[in-house]
């Protein structure tokens, strides 16, 4: 059995805990595989993919320590050959390379519609293309993913279905600091009195799960927006780019919450996009 976890590497304990949910699928006999490739292809022209943090010797070091079997750590060229090198262009759709070297890309259009995909265009045309790839490339029996980027989740889940891959997806639980905050690659650029701020994602989702949670009847997503709003202000340097209700398998945005709908929200610390969810 091969379980796989992909990933863009500047590896934490979430990235840790995958491995292990990889381990305990695939058995003694199992091989773990991970790879590690900050996907050009899932950037957007103004994003951070060229100060996205990296440290391959760090990250060898720590899949070494956890008994991963193997990395995969491809280079661009490998990845998006061109004919011109590997240069990245923008286009309508996303992010691309030279088409006479690379011209096939993987787009689901239902679930990315929304929240990320809102957000970020051409964002998830580039993580379903490169995780097919991966997927062709490491042929693996199961692969594990996070449940921080729950949207990315269901969407792979549903690439799998819809194009045939043999495979079986596991979706891991996140993975906190002590203060609640998701642990991401990004925090890193969480410096000086920015980290304590990063705090205002986590103080959201327990905002609205407890006043859902007293809530007698469905609470209006408006009016929990509304609060979530109120909740990001408070902290100077951050902006609320978007907070969602949803149901947590079609994605199917909730006009009203309760027990059981999904909330994700995304916010800028300074320059730094941060994102989170939880069940309520
Ligand atoms: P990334 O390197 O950020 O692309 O993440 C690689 C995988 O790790 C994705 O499936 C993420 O959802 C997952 N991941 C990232 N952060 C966490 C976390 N704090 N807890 C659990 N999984 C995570």
């Amino acid at each position: 059995c091969i379980g796989f976890v992909p990933t863009m590497g500047y590896l934490h304990a979430g990235h840790l805990s995958l491995l292990r949910a990889a381990r305990r699928r695939g058995g003694k006999a199992g091989k773990v595989v991970v790879s590690i490739y900050v996907n050009p292809t899932q950037f957007g022209p103004k994003e951070d993919f060229p100060s996205y943090p990296r440290d391959l010797k760090r990250d060898l070091n720590l899949c070494r320590t956890e008994g991963v079997d193997a990395v995969f750590a491809p280079r661009d060229k490998e990845m998006y050959p061109g004919k011109t090198g590997s240069r990245r262009c923008e286009s309508a759709d996303g992010p691309r390379f030279d088409k006479r070297g690379y011209s096939t890309y993987v787009v689901e259009e239902q679930l990315s519609q929304g929240m990320e995909g809102a957000a970020r265009p051409g964002h998830f045309r580039g993580v379903t293309t490169v995780v097919a790839k991966l997927f062709n490339i490491v042929l693996p029996d199961v692969a594990v993913f996070g449940a921080k980027d729950w949207q990315q989740a269901a969407i792979i889940k549903r690439m799998v279905a819809d194009l045939n891959f043999p495979l079986k997806i596991v979706v891991a639980p996140i993975v906190r600091e002590p203060d609640g905050v998701a642990m991401s690659s990004r925090n890193k650029y969480l410096v000086g009195n920015l980290r304590p701020q990063a705090a205002v994602l986590r103080r959201s989702i327990q905002v609205v799960r407890q006043t859902v949670a007293i809530a007698k009847k469905p609470v209006f997503a408006p009016k929990l927006k509304a609060r979530v709003r109120q909740i990001v202000k408070a902290a100077p340097a951050a902006r609320l780019d978007y907070v969602e209700f949803f149901d947590p398998e079609t994605l199917k945005p909730a006009t009203k919450v309760a027990h059981g709908t999904h909330m994700a929200l995304a916010v800028f610390i300074g320059k730094t996009r941060l994102i989170d969810n939880s069940w309520l």
